[in-house]
Protein backbone atom coordinates (compact mmCIF):
# COMPACT_ATOMS: atom_id res chain seq x y z
CA UNK A 1 0.00 0.00 0.00
CA UNK A 2 1.15 2.99 -0.81
CA UNK A 3 0.46 5.43 2.14
CA UNK A 4 2.45 8.24 0.51
CA UNK A 5 0.07 11.17 -1.29
CA UNK A 6 0.76 11.35 -4.68
CA UNK A 7 -1.25 14.36 -5.34
CA UNK A 8 0.86 17.72 -4.74
CA UNK A 9 -1.76 19.49 -2.46
CA UNK A 10 -2.25 16.52 -0.34
CA UNK A 11 1.26 16.02 -0.16
CA UNK A 12 2.67 19.22 0.75
CA UNK A 13 -0.02 19.04 3.95
CA UNK A 14 1.39 16.06 4.78
CA UNK A 15 5.08 17.13 4.52
CA UNK A 16 4.36 20.37 6.36
CA UNK A 17 3.05 18.25 9.45
CA UNK A 18 5.64 16.44 9.96
CA UNK A 19 8.95 17.63 11.76
CA UNK A 20 11.43 18.87 10.23
CA UNK A 21 14.04 16.44 8.11
CA UNK A 22 17.37 16.12 5.99
CA UNK A 23 15.13 13.94 3.67
CA UNK A 24 15.23 15.47 0.13
CA UNK A 25 11.64 16.25 -0.85
CA UNK A 26 12.43 17.45 -4.31
CA UNK A 27 15.40 17.47 -7.02
CA UNK A 28 15.21 20.94 -9.45
CA UNK A 29 16.81 21.35 -12.45
CA UNK A 30 19.15 24.06 -12.62
CA UNK A 31 20.30 26.50 -15.59
CA UNK A 32 23.28 24.93 -15.46
CA UNK A 33 23.35 21.97 -17.31
CA UNK A 34 24.14 18.76 -15.65
CA UNK A 35 23.76 20.52 -12.51
CA UNK A 36 20.90 20.43 -9.92
CA UNK A 37 19.19 21.61 -6.71
CA UNK A 38 18.21 19.29 -3.43
CA UNK A 39 15.89 20.74 -1.59
CA UNK A 40 15.13 19.00 1.34
CA UNK A 41 12.21 18.93 3.16
CA UNK A 42 13.26 21.17 6.34
CA UNK A 43 13.98 23.69 3.74
CA UNK A 44 10.54 23.16 2.14
CA UNK A 45 9.09 23.37 5.29
CA UNK A 46 10.66 27.30 5.76
CA UNK A 47 7.63 28.31 3.31
CA UNK A 48 5.30 27.24 6.25
CA UNK A 49 3.82 30.64 7.41
CA UNK A 50 5.07 32.87 9.29
CA UNK A 51 8.64 30.97 8.54
CA UNK A 52 11.88 32.32 7.66
CA UNK A 53 12.65 31.11 4.23
CA UNK A 54 15.65 29.39 3.54
CA UNK A 55 18.50 30.50 0.65
CA UNK A 56 18.21 27.40 -0.81
CA UNK A 57 13.89 27.62 -1.31
CA UNK A 58 14.19 30.81 -2.94
CA UNK A 59 17.15 29.77 -5.41
CA UNK A 60 14.99 26.88 -6.18
CA UNK A 61 12.17 28.66 -7.29
CA UNK A 62 14.46 31.29 -9.34
CA UNK A 63 15.26 28.55 -11.07
CA UNK A 64 11.88 27.18 -12.04
CA UNK A 65 10.41 30.59 -12.88
CA UNK A 66 13.54 31.35 -15.14
CA UNK A 67 12.77 28.39 -16.88
CA UNK A 68 8.90 29.20 -17.14
CA UNK A 69 9.35 32.71 -18.22
CA UNK A 70 12.53 31.53 -21.20
CA UNK A 71 15.05 33.92 -19.58
CA UNK A 72 17.69 30.84 -19.02
CA UNK A 73 19.92 32.12 -21.50
CA UNK A 74 19.61 35.71 -21.02
CA UNK A 75 19.60 36.00 -17.26
CA UNK A 76 22.67 34.12 -15.12
CA UNK A 77 21.29 33.37 -11.52
CA UNK A 78 23.89 34.12 -9.28
CA UNK A 79 24.18 31.98 -6.15
CA UNK A 80 23.22 34.03 -3.22
CA UNK A 81 26.80 33.69 -1.27
CA UNK A 82 28.43 34.92 -4.31
CA UNK A 83 26.34 37.47 -4.17
CA UNK A 84 26.65 38.15 -0.74
CA UNK A 85 30.54 38.26 -0.79
CA UNK A 86 30.91 40.54 -4.04
CA UNK A 87 28.36 43.05 -2.00
CA UNK A 88 29.80 42.61 1.74
CA UNK A 89 32.78 40.20 1.45
CA UNK A 90 36.77 41.16 1.61
CA UNK A 91 39.09 40.95 -0.55
CA UNK A 92 40.12 37.10 0.36
CA UNK A 93 36.77 35.92 -0.15
CA UNK A 94 36.34 37.93 -3.11
CA UNK A 95 38.74 36.00 -5.13
CA UNK A 96 37.60 32.80 -3.89
CA UNK A 97 34.15 33.48 -5.41
CA UNK A 98 35.48 34.97 -8.83
CA UNK A 99 34.10 32.53 -11.16
CA UNK A 100 36.59 32.62 -13.94
CA UNK A 101 34.34 30.15 -16.03
CA UNK A 102 31.75 32.26 -16.09
CA UNK A 103 31.35 34.67 -19.47
CA UNK A 104 29.04 37.43 -18.41
CA UNK A 105 29.08 38.68 -21.93
CA UNK A 106 27.02 35.73 -22.80
CA UNK A 107 24.19 37.22 -20.66
CA UNK A 108 22.01 40.52 -20.45
CA UNK A 109 21.52 40.37 -16.76
CA UNK A 110 22.22 39.15 -13.39
CA UNK A 111 19.54 37.87 -10.74
CA UNK A 112 20.49 37.21 -7.41
CA UNK A 113 19.45 37.85 -3.63
CA UNK A 114 21.75 38.69 -0.67
CA UNK A 115 20.95 38.14 3.04
CA UNK A 116 21.94 41.34 5.26
CA UNK A 117 21.85 41.45 9.16
CA UNK A 118 21.72 37.43 9.02
CA UNK A 119 17.92 37.67 9.20
CA UNK A 120 16.81 39.57 6.01
CA UNK A 121 16.56 38.78 2.02
CA UNK A 122 16.76 41.79 -0.56
CA UNK A 123 16.74 41.29 -3.98
CA UNK A 124 19.59 41.81 -6.69
CA UNK A 125 19.32 42.76 -10.02
CA UNK A 126 22.15 43.81 -12.41
CA UNK A 127 20.94 45.21 -15.78
CA UNK A 128 23.71 45.30 -18.93
CA UNK A 129 22.01 46.96 -21.44
CA UNK A 130 21.12 49.84 -18.77
CA UNK A 131 24.16 49.64 -16.88
CA UNK A 132 22.02 49.69 -13.73
CA UNK A 133 22.31 47.43 -10.26
CA UNK A 134 19.29 47.31 -7.99
CA UNK A 135 19.41 46.33 -4.60
CA UNK A 136 15.90 46.10 -3.71
CA UNK A 137 14.59 45.69 -0.02
CA UNK A 138 11.09 43.57 0.51
CA UNK A 139 11.03 45.99 3.97
CA UNK A 140 11.96 49.82 3.32
CA UNK A 141 12.37 52.03 0.38
CA UNK A 142 14.28 54.73 1.36
CA UNK A 143 17.34 53.97 1.28
CA UNK A 144 17.17 52.01 -1.76
CA UNK A 145 19.09 54.47 -4.41
CA UNK A 146 21.66 54.45 -1.76
CA UNK A 147 21.83 50.65 -1.29
CA UNK A 148 22.07 50.33 -4.87
CA UNK A 149 24.83 52.68 -5.66
CA UNK A 150 27.58 50.72 -3.33
CA UNK A 151 26.17 47.63 -4.59
CA UNK A 152 27.13 49.03 -8.27
CA UNK A 153 30.19 50.09 -6.38
CA UNK A 154 31.38 46.52 -5.31
CA UNK A 155 30.45 44.85 -8.61
CA UNK A 156 32.26 47.46 -10.72
CA UNK A 157 35.33 46.77 -8.03
CA UNK A 158 34.72 42.60 -8.54
CA UNK A 159 34.76 42.79 -12.04
CA UNK A 160 38.10 44.48 -12.24
CA UNK A 161 39.53 41.68 -9.45
CA UNK A 162 38.45 39.13 -12.20
CA UNK A 163 40.40 40.67 -14.94
CA UNK A 164 43.30 41.36 -12.89
CA UNK A 165 43.32 37.35 -11.51
CA UNK A 166 42.24 35.66 -14.64
CA UNK A 167 42.60 38.18 -17.65
CA UNK A 168 38.79 38.17 -18.29
CA UNK A 169 37.30 41.37 -19.47
CA UNK A 170 33.50 40.73 -19.35
CA UNK A 171 31.36 43.61 -18.33
CA UNK A 172 34.76 45.19 -16.86
CA UNK A 173 34.22 48.36 -18.82
CA UNK A 174 30.79 48.95 -17.93
CA UNK A 175 30.20 52.20 -15.33
CA UNK A 176 27.42 50.84 -13.26
CA UNK A 177 25.02 52.83 -11.94
CA UNK A 178 22.77 52.38 -9.37
CA UNK A 179 18.48 52.32 -9.55
CA UNK A 180 15.06 51.61 -7.91
CA UNK A 181 11.89 50.01 -9.05
CA UNK A 182 8.93 50.22 -7.57
CA UNK A 183 7.78 47.76 -5.46
CA UNK A 184 5.34 46.63 -2.33
CA UNK A 185 6.77 46.13 0.96
CA UNK A 186 6.25 43.43 3.52
CA UNK A 187 3.74 43.45 6.15
CA UNK A 188 5.32 41.00 8.53
CA UNK A 189 8.66 40.05 10.17
CA UNK A 190 9.01 36.57 7.96
CA UNK A 191 7.75 37.24 4.92
CA UNK A 192 10.74 39.35 2.73
CA UNK A 193 11.46 36.00 1.21
CA UNK A 194 8.36 35.48 -0.69
CA UNK A 195 8.44 39.20 -1.42
CA UNK A 196 11.92 38.81 -3.15
CA UNK A 197 10.61 36.04 -4.87
CA UNK A 198 7.59 37.71 -6.60
CA UNK A 199 9.80 40.64 -7.29
CA UNK A 200 12.19 38.23 -9.48
CA UNK A 201 9.21 36.55 -10.83
CA UNK A 202 8.18 39.96 -11.97
CA UNK A 203 11.96 41.62 -13.29
CA UNK A 204 11.42 37.84 -15.31
CA UNK A 205 8.27 38.54 -16.69
CA UNK A 206 8.80 41.72 -17.84
CA UNK A 207 13.13 41.60 -18.96
CA UNK A 208 14.55 42.99 -20.83
CA UNK A 209 12.30 45.70 -19.03
CA UNK A 210 12.39 47.16 -15.88
CA UNK A 211 9.04 46.60 -14.16
CA UNK A 212 7.19 48.49 -11.47
CA UNK A 213 6.45 45.97 -9.40
CA UNK A 214 2.74 45.75 -7.85
CA UNK A 215 1.18 42.75 -5.51
CA UNK A 216 -0.89 41.98 -2.64
CA UNK A 217 1.21 41.94 0.51
CA UNK A 218 -1.40 41.30 3.44
CA UNK A 219 -0.97 38.31 5.56
CA UNK A 220 -3.70 36.66 3.88
CA UNK A 221 -2.30 36.61 0.35
CA UNK A 222 1.57 35.92 1.57
CA UNK A 223 0.09 32.48 3.67
CA UNK A 224 -1.37 31.15 0.06
CA UNK A 225 1.76 32.58 -2.16
CA UNK A 226 4.10 30.48 0.20
CA UNK A 227 1.61 27.21 -0.70
CA UNK A 228 1.43 28.06 -4.49
CA UNK A 229 5.50 28.63 -3.70
CA UNK A 230 5.86 24.87 -2.17
CA UNK A 231 3.24 23.28 -4.91
CA UNK A 232 5.86 24.90 -7.59
CA UNK A 233 8.70 23.27 -6.04
CA UNK A 234 6.78 20.01 -5.51
CA UNK A 235 5.63 20.09 -9.20
CA UNK A 236 8.68 20.95 -11.22
CA UNK A 237 10.88 18.23 -8.84
CA UNK A 238 12.66 15.50 -11.30
CA UNK A 239 13.61 13.22 -8.64
CA UNK A 240 12.81 9.58 -8.89
CA UNK A 241 12.02 8.48 -5.39
CA UNK A 242 12.18 4.83 -6.82
CA UNK A 243 16.15 4.83 -8.17
CA UNK A 244 17.74 7.20 -6.14
CA UNK A 245 18.60 7.86 -2.21
CA UNK A 246 15.91 10.32 -0.37
CA UNK A 247 18.95 11.45 1.17
CA UNK A 248 21.96 11.97 -0.75
CA UNK A 249 19.76 11.97 -3.96
CA UNK A 250 22.49 9.62 -5.86
CA UNK A 251 22.88 6.00 -6.68
CA UNK A 252 26.23 5.61 -4.74
CA UNK A 253 26.09 6.92 -1.04
CA UNK A 254 28.65 10.26 -0.70
CA UNK A 255 32.58 9.52 0.04
CA UNK A 256 31.50 5.71 -0.04
CA UNK A 257 34.41 3.11 -1.08
CA UNK A 258 32.50 0.41 0.17
CA UNK A 259 31.68 -1.90 -2.57
CA UNK A 260 28.74 -2.58 -1.20
CA UNK A 261 25.82 -0.46 -1.00
CA UNK A 262 22.97 -1.69 1.15
CA UNK A 263 19.42 0.02 0.54
CA UNK A 264 16.17 0.29 2.13
CA UNK A 265 12.81 1.04 1.39
CA UNK A 266 10.37 2.76 3.77
CA UNK A 267 7.29 0.23 4.12
CA UNK A 268 4.66 3.75 4.56
CA UNK A 269 6.16 6.49 1.86
CA UNK A 270 7.86 3.67 -0.55
CA UNK A 271 11.43 6.34 -0.57
CA UNK A 272 14.68 4.27 -0.84
CA UNK A 273 17.54 5.28 1.33
CA UNK A 274 21.20 4.51 1.92
CA UNK A 275 21.71 3.06 5.15
CA UNK A 276 24.94 4.52 4.64
CA UNK A 277 22.81 7.98 4.67
CA UNK A 278 21.05 7.10 7.37
CA UNK A 279 23.93 6.30 9.39
CA UNK A 280 22.45 2.66 9.90
CA UNK A 281 24.95 -0.15 11.68
CA UNK A 282 24.54 -3.38 10.60
CA UNK A 283 22.50 -4.57 13.13
CA UNK A 284 19.86 -1.58 12.89
CA UNK A 285 20.19 -2.63 8.95
CA UNK A 286 19.41 -6.28 9.84
CA UNK A 287 16.51 -5.22 11.91
CA UNK A 288 14.98 -2.62 9.67
CA UNK A 289 15.26 -5.41 6.37
CA UNK A 290 13.58 -7.58 8.17
CA UNK A 291 10.62 -5.59 10.05
CA UNK A 292 8.50 -2.86 9.20
CA UNK A 293 10.97 -0.32 8.42
CA UNK A 294 9.22 3.58 8.96
CA UNK A 295 11.81 6.11 7.12
CA UNK A 296 12.84 9.80 9.00
CA UNK A 297 9.70 11.46 7.04
CA UNK A 298 7.24 8.65 8.25
CA UNK A 299 8.53 8.22 11.54
ZN1 LIG B 1 22.26 8.22 0.00
ZN1 LIG C 1 8.72 7.07 4.49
Amino acid sequence: MHLFPLNPDLQLTWLWKKKDTEVVVAVLPSQMKGRILLIRHCELCSLRPHQWLTGEVIEGVFHVAADKFGVVNKMYLLNHYTAGVILFGDRTQLTSHSLPKVNFDNYEAVLSFVLVNNNHWKLLYIHAKTSTVFLVDPAQSIKELDDSEHAAKRIQEYFKMRRTRHSITDWVDVKWKGGVMGHPLQKDGCSCGVVVVKMAKAVMESFPLIPNVNFECSKKYMKQERIELALEILEASVLDEHTYCAMCAALRPPGSGSPITNWIQCDDCERWYHAQCLAMDSRDFKKAETGYWKCPLCK
